[in-house]
């Protein structure tokens, strides 16, 4: 029998890999450091809220107009578990209030001038300020650079800080203003790409997806996202092996050793989806340029907090996803989702779910608390920005090291490992977050084209 393939790493990244391994015949070994699959997809029950249902710890939803994890779930058979979320407005919690976010709009990016003009979240010098620049013909962008860099003097620093930065930071646990616009922000990058006039470039970017639309923007799993996890470790079955970390790596001549809990295992060619600190261990001895790219990228710490009460416990009547906090509001919470509005499948009638960020690569006043603290700073920021009354039952998830940060050049340097790799150590692919994107669809999208390779 051939070598098997081994693939080190069972996130969403390395099972999409060694599933499509599997769908070509291919013999396959999964290597996992942790007890269980699926690294920064979790979901589970919130111990003591009463709920019937488990709810997720982190990703709670994808992209579908990205149809990586769509395909896969129908290929799984999950494909009658996929649900649209209510597709109701989100809101930015600003100087005491919550605000409509100006729409239409494009990644946080608004380009309608009335609907700023309009905007209680703008004041009226920065809708001076975004009328003055937003429709001025700009050069086109030529490499890479910033999302600050590149926006900041189309949309003004006020629209910037009060809608992109929440919204994009916020999705990275980041900074928008060190963010790679190729890597983090794609459609505004290609925006900012066809130069002239930002508004008609993004308009174009709205008019042509919604001629496109078929089904919705986003889609989440009834059940939870851990659904896709259980359905890929059941698809792989005794292939997977969890508790054991790939701790070494040795050429044989052709293929590659990996050293495992103490065993060695001839592989025939090695997917390393792990976290990009763990991978550049492993291959730090035969391409130290690559390892020292790798290591070089570094992480955002969050923490989400899963907060049940019943409905009638909160003033807002939650009419909407949730809202966003721009860092100026000083609060340790950099999001809530209305969870409950938002899915229909996590509303019960009775509880509202409320699921809350804190951490940012530029606040990590959370990894300085206790967990009760944590929880208990950010139920009072729900007393004041929602209303919450009485105590809610929470449940608290740290996500150390878990959002890779894309600084501009990051393609660049994920090409040029791939290339060391492909000279230098012929047999090793490198996938994962850290590489091609951290929303699922990229990180199927890039499993499986390792496992093509
Ligand atoms: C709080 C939070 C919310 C998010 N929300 C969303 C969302 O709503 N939508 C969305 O699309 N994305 C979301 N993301 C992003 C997305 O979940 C991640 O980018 C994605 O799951 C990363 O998958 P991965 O397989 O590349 O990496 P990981 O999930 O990090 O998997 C890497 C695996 O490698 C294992 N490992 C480590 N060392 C070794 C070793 N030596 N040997 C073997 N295995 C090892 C780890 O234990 C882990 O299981 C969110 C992320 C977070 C943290």
């Amino acid at each position: 029998m051939s070598s098997p393939v081994i693939v080190v790493g069972g996130g969403i990244t390395g099972l999409a890999a060694a599933y499509d391994l599997v769908q070509q015949g291919r013999t396959v070994v999964l290597l996992e450091a942790d007890t269980r699959l699926g690294g920064k997809i979790n979901s589970g029950p919130v111990t003591g809220a009463g709920l019937a249902f488990d709810v997720d710890m982190a990703a709670d939803g994808f992209l579908a107009r990205q149809p990586d994890v769509v395909d896969l779930c129908h290929e799984l058979g999950l494909g009658d578990q996929l649900v649209a979320p209510s597709g109701a407005p989100a809101y930015i919690w600003f100087d005491g209030a919550l605000r409509n976010i100006p729409t239409p709009s494009v990644l946080g990016v608004p380009f309608d001038i009335a609907s700023i003009e309009n905007s209680d979240l703008i004041s009226p010098a920065g809708t001076a300020d975004f009328v003055a620049r937003i429709d001025k013909p700009a050069n086109p962008l030529v490499g890479d650079a910033s999302v600050g860099e590149v926006l900041r003097p189309r949309v003004g620093d006020e629209v910037f800080e009060r809608l992109i930065d929440p919204l994009l930071g916020g999705i990275n646990a980041g900074e928008a203003d060190r963010l790679s616009i190729e890597a983090g922000a794609a459609q505004l990058a290609d925006a900012a790409r066809a130069g002239g006039s930002l508004p008609v470039a993004l308009r174009a970017q709205v008019d042509a997806s919604l001629a496109a639309a078929a089904g919705p923007v986003f889609n989440g799993l009834r059940g939870g996202s851990h659904q896709l996890i259980d359905a890929l470790g059941a698809a792989l079955g005794d292939r997977v092996r969890i508790s054991t970390p790939a701790e070494r790596l040795e050429p044989t001549g052709g293929g590659w050793r990996v050293w495992a809990d103490g065993e060695a295992i001839d592989a025939s060619r090695v997917i390393l989806a792990s976290p990009s600190w763990v991978t550049a261990g492993l291959i730090a001895p035969y391409v130290p340029e690559s390892a020292a790219m790798l290591a070089g990228v570094s992480y955002g710490d969050a923490i989400l907090v899963t907060f049940v009460i019943d409905k009638s416990k909160i003033a807002n009547p939650l009419n909407g996803s949730g809202f966003l906090v721009p860092r100026s509001q000083g609060l340790l919470m950099t999001a809530c989702s209305w969870s409950s509005s938002k899915w229909g499948h996590y509303d019960d009638g009775i509880h509202a779910i409320l699921r809350v960020s804190a951490g940012r690569t530029d606040d990590l006043r959370w990894l300085d608390m206790s967990t009760a603290d944590i929880v208990d700073a950010l139920r009072r920021e729900l007393v004041t920005t929602i209303g919450l009354a009485g105590e809610p039952t929470a449940r608290a998830t740290p996500w150390r090291q878990s959002l890779p940060q894309y600084r501009p050049g990051h393609f660049d340097r994920c090409d040029d490992i791939d290339a060391q790799l492909a000279a230098e150590a012929p047999g090793l692919t490198v996938t994962g977050a850290q590489m091609r994107g951290l929303g699922l669809p990229a990180c199927v999208r890039q499993g499986r084209a390792a496992a093509q390779a």
